[in-house]
This record gives structure tokens, C-alpha cells and sequence, in this order.
């Protein structure tokens, strides 16, 4: 398993589009009903050294599934990177807290960068659509939160028991899993195809 450049500049580009992504998404939350104050991400210490490692294991651990190198630090970097949603609380605003952590977020984040770096990379689009879950899943396990699972729709925040942390995890690795059986399937296909048609 090897990195190369343009593996890294691949990586780099999803994680920034992302991180602008959850953090634009958030600001939606302040013109949504049921707003409330957010807390100051800095002064409460949302983002601690053990956060960041926990969230990076977790969602590392789906893209581990996939056998590729840029697949498994996307799978870490965004299970990070989607708790830029935290930023607006740096605004002083009323709004909804982590709303990227939510179904919506999940496919709308997923349309938008298949879009951006490749309609057909179905592998990028597992990744992407389970970062939610596998974020959400190490939220849980570290402390069982609230999440606006179906903002911008219903805007309840939703408590989950943190008992469920691994079915979320399992979920997502699931997921991945398919969707790899389903590509490098198709893709060893086309090759004996090609092999044939000589
Ligand atoms: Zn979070």
C-alpha cells in the first residue's frame, strides 16, 4: 500500500470542500425555528487531542474496507472534519448545534463531492455518506450526545443511546463493505472483458 502525489492532493481536496461543506451547512441552522444559543467551541474544548484521534480511528477503520491508502485517511480526516459545523458557536449566533451530524448532511455532502472530483468514484461516495455514521458512532461511545439526526426537517434533537455506538460503526463498515463487493466486482469484470475482446 503506497502513497503517492496525486493520492495526497486527492485527500487534501475532499478534506477542504468537506470542512467548507459542514461548515456552511451549519450556518443554515440560523435561519431554521427552534434555534438556540450555541456554545463556544473554543471556550468548552469541543476539539480535544482524544477527540480528534477517537473520531480518526473510528472512521479509519471503515476505510480500511476499501484496501486503499486514500481511502482510509479520507475515511479518518472526515469522521474529524465534520465537526467544523462547531465553528458557527464562534459566531455569537442562535442556531442548531452539529447539524452536519445528520442524514441530510450525509447525502448532500456526498452528491457535492462526487460531483466536484468524480461522478463514478463509488468508493469516495461510501466514504463520504459513512462519515456521519462512523463520527456520530465515536460521539456516542465518548460521552452519548443529542444529534439533529433529520435537520433541516424536523429540527428535534434526537438522543440516542450510547449503547448503539457499534451499530453505528457496524453500519458503516457494512456499507463500505457492499459497496466495495459491488465496484472491484464490476471492475474485475471489465478487465476480463477487455482480456477477451483482444
Ligand atoms: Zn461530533
Amino acid at each position: 500500500m503506497k502513497i503517492q502525489k496525486q493520492d495526497i492532493i486527492f485527500v487534501v481536496g475532499v478534506s477542504l470542500v468537506y470542512c467548507s461543506l459542514s461548515a456552511g451547512f451549519s450556518l443554515v441552522s440560523t435561519i431554521l425555528p427552534d434555534k438556540m444559543v450555541l456554545l463556544n467551541p473554543i471556550e468548552n474544548g469541543s476539539l480535544s487531542v482524544k477527540e480528534i484521534v477517537g473520531h480518526f480511528i473510528w472512521g479509519a477503520v471503515a476505510g480500511v474496507v476499501t484496501l486503499k491508502l486514500r481511502y482510509i485517511l479520507l475515511g479518518g480526516l472526515l469522521a474529524v472534519i465534520i465537526d467544523s459545523d462547531h465553528l458557527v458557536g464562534l459566531l455569537h449566533v442562535e442556531g442548531i448545534p452539529r447539524m452536519s451530524h445528520s442524514i441530510t448532511f450525509a447525502i448532500l455532502s456526498t452528491i457535492v463531492l462526487l460531483l466536484i472530483f468524480s461522478r463514478k468514484d463509488y468508493r469516495l461516495a461510501a466514504i463520504v455518506a459513512t462519515s456521519v455514521l462512523t463520527h456520530i458512532s465515536y460521539d456516542m461511545f465518548a460521552g452519548g450526545f443529542g444529534f439533529p439526526v433529520f435537520t433541516p426537517f424536523v429540527n428535534k434533537i434526537i438522543d440516542l443511546p450510547r449503547t448503539d455506538w457499534l451499530v453505528f460503526e457496524i453500519s458503516a463498515i457494512c456499507i463500505v463493505g457492499i459497496v466495495i463487493f459491488i465496484v472491484t466486482r464490476k471492475e474485475s469484470e471489465k478487465i476480463i472483458k477487455n482480456d477477451s475482446g483482444r
